[in-house]
């Protein structure tokens, strides 16, 4: 609950050698490089930290730090001090939120603006681009020599969140950091490519199906698609291959909010929220207990997908057209 300053953070980082951190269940990039970051610099502090993962897409293997990633903590080690990364509330911690909670210090570092500051300490920073650029700043208030390895998971996490460096959360000290960072020989352009463009091909015919079967409503502004297991399944695709498709959704003109409904498994329903303008797609993803930022938000609906999507169209036309849904 209490707000705690980078120092405060240093400080407890110090004081404590058992370290146990762990980031969102379906980590991304922002997660996945600041679990590491944080995880590799705790290591040149000659401490022993534990990332708690259960599940790690492929395509960031190309990221160090997989020998400290463990699904659950170690019986026979003592943990000191959990540190929750990028997870923008509680529940979001999936499987560890009982080790969370029994750490005897727990620490939230997040930069999600409908963080309800969960934990022992929390530093949340609305304003920061990513989780990786508080825990670059922590890094360098700690005195920690930046390497190769943690300038390649820091990138990373930054590149991730700000899409590119396009984001509106991009700042002047973003680019600074970024400046510092590829001063490490990092491979910058392969992992924008693993990032933002590579994708599977059975990605890639989900992709073209789910624009062709979007729809347009309110004049176009508002673009909603949505995608069961078994139109999933018969393009050999799944869950997972719906990365980056509402990306092309916001982008094309005049939308100013999209949405992508898909099924993860049998009644639980992901939603993805993007939005441009001053449209905030985060109080819609509040209403069903999930959250993000202002422009691109999320939750997970316990329902079939005809009735998430009824539900989330309504709210969303109510709420940000102010025009019921016929
Ligand atoms: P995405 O649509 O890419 O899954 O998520 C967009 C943003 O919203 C990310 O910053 C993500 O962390 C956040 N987000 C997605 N789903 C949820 C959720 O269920 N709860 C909360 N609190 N945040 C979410
Ligand atoms: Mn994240
Ligand atoms: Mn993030």
């Amino acid at each position: 609950m209490n707000p705690m300053n980078d120092l405060d953070i240093i400080h407890s980082l110090k004081k404590y050698t058992h370290i146990a951190i762990a980031a969102h269940i379906s980590p991304d990039g922002d997660a996945i490089g600041a679990c590491v970051a944080l995880a590799l610099a705790l290591v040149k502090m000659n401490k022993k930290p534990v990332i708690l993962m259960d599940e790690y897409p492929e395509k960031y293997n190309f990221l160090p730090g997989r020998q400290y990633i463990y699904n659950t903590y170690p019986n026979h080690v003592p943990l000191e001090l959990f540190v929750a990364l990028d997870c923008g509330d509680l529940q979001r911690l999936g499987k560890y939120i009982d080790d969370f909670e029994k750490a005897p210090l727990s620490l939230n570092i997040d930069h999600h603006i409908s963080n309800p500051h969960y934990g022992d300490f929390s530093y949340v920073d609305p304003e920061a681009s990513s989780t990786c650029e508080i825990i670059y700043k922590i890094i360098k208030e700690a005195e920690v020599p930046i390497d190769d390895e943690i300038a390649t998971s820091l990138y990373t996490g930054i590149a991730f969140d700000t899409g590119g460096f396009k984001h509106s959360s991009t700042t002047s000290f973003t680019h600074q950091i970024i400046s510092d960072l590829i001063k490490y020989n990092i491979d910058f352009t392969d992992i924008l490519d693993k990032l933002f463009y590579s994708r599977s091909l059975e990605s890639a015919k989900l992709l073209g199906y789910a624009l062709y079967k979007m729809e347009t409503l309110n004049d176009k502004q508002l673009c909603i698609c949505d995608l069961s297991t078994k139109e999933m399944e018969e393009l050999g695709a799944s869950a997972n291959d719906t990365e980056g498709i509402i990306s092309f959704m916001k982008n094309i003109d005049g939308v100013l909010v999209a949405v992508l409904l898909y099924e993860k498994n049998a009644n639980e329903i992901k939603v993805s929220f993007r939005a441009s303008g001053d449209k905030d797609v985060c109080r819609i993803a509040q209403f069903f207990q999930g959250g993000g930022h202002k422009k691109a938000a999320g939750c997970t609906l316990h329902t079939d997908l005809k009735d998430a999507k009824t539900k989330i169209l309504d709210t969303v036309q109510k709420e940000l057209f102010r025009e019921k849904s016929n």
